[in-house]
């Protein structure tokens, strides 16, 4: 059991994890690439460097830096995070526990551009199979997506629904399990009258399904606090002025909590989500 985990290796999982390791937490900081600071190629407006430097060069500097005060590094995959007194994050390399757990997972995501997707969120289109997959029990339903999400996403409704077909949208998949059937072409449309009724594939091929679980790459932000249960407003995962969300012990900071996308206020925020979550675990130890 750690104190904190963290979930982000940008400006603001890093920052987060130099000060609550500075408090003297135990930190597991996971992470799957560098984010929107790896797209960056030259930075010119963050303090202390008076040549640009690229997102990847400040991106490995700030994980070293981690690693020298102590903080355990994992390249990993976050598939989802779950409290139940304590935390439990499940990762593409296993599961980890924490008294306190940090989102530092960058902007949400872009809804892939399908016809009727957005037209039919709420009302079939999900981006959540355990929040949602209740209400498709009995029903047959589609999953949009080829990794290991995806993958996640389907293990999750396979016990509760009817029938789960994967629509890979024309990307190389995973290993799925027996029983779920895969189609390889891209997604044209999504129809229905009120709800979603059925898909329909490139090829010209229609699918029945009641439901549609989007779960194309990697877990965005909202989708992992939907998950466990943190208020979203406007896109973004509401927090306090401590950083924490309504989740008791579970702090945001960067870009996932809304406002300026920029480093400088990620690092900030980092360094109070930090702290802060440094200071709820130490009612554990
Ligand atoms: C092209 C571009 C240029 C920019 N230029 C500048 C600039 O010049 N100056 C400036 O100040 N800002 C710039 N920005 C903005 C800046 O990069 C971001 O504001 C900053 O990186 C936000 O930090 P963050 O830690 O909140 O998120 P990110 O840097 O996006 O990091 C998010 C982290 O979460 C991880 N993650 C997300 N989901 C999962 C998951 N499911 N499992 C595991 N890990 C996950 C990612 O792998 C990543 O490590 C630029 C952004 C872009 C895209």
């Amino acid at each position: 059991m750690r104190d904190i985990i963290i979930i982000g290796h940008g400006p603001a999982g890093v920052s987060a994890a130099i000060y609550a390791a500075r408090a003297g937490a135990n930190v597991l900081l996971a992470g799957k690439d560098f984010g929107a600071l790896g797209k960056t190629a030259e930075i010119e407006n963050f303090y202390g460097h008076p040549s640009p430097v690229s997102g990847a060069a400040l991106g490995e500097a700030g994980l070293a830096q981690a690693r020298r005060l102590g903080v355990e590094v994992v390249q990993a995959e976050a598939l989802d995070l779950r409290r139940d007194g304590f935390f439990t994050l499940k990762t593409d390399m296993g599961n980890f526990e924490s008294h306190a757990a940090v989102f530092a997972t960058g902007a949400g995501r872009v809804t892939p551009k399908i016809d009727g997707l957005a037209e039919f969120e709420g009302r079939g289109v999900s981006y959540c199979a355990v929040c949602d997959g209740f209400f498709y029990r009995g029903k047959d339903v589609a999953v949009l997506g080829s990794g290991k999400y995806a993958l996640n996403e389907a293990s999750d409704l396979l016990p509760v629904v009817k029938s789960v077909t994967v629509l890979t949208n024309g990307r190389e998949s995973v290993g799925f399990p027996p029983g779920v059937k895969i189609f390889n072409e891209t997604v044209a449309s999504i129809r229905g009258e009120k709800r979603v009724g059925s898909v329909e594939l490139s090829d010209g091929t229609t699918l029945t399904v009641s439901g549609l679980f989007v779960a194309e790459g990697v877990a965005g932000s909202t989708e992992l606090a939907r998950k466990i249960g943190a208020v979203i407003e406007n896109g973004s995962i509401k927090v306090a002025e401590d950083k924490q969300t309504n989740v008791p012990g579970l702090f945001a900071a960067g870009d996932c909590a809304g406002g300026l996308k920029q480093i400088a206020k990620a690092v900030y925020e980092g360094m109070i989500a930090g702290i802060e979550a440094a200071k709820f675990a130490k009612q554990f130890s």
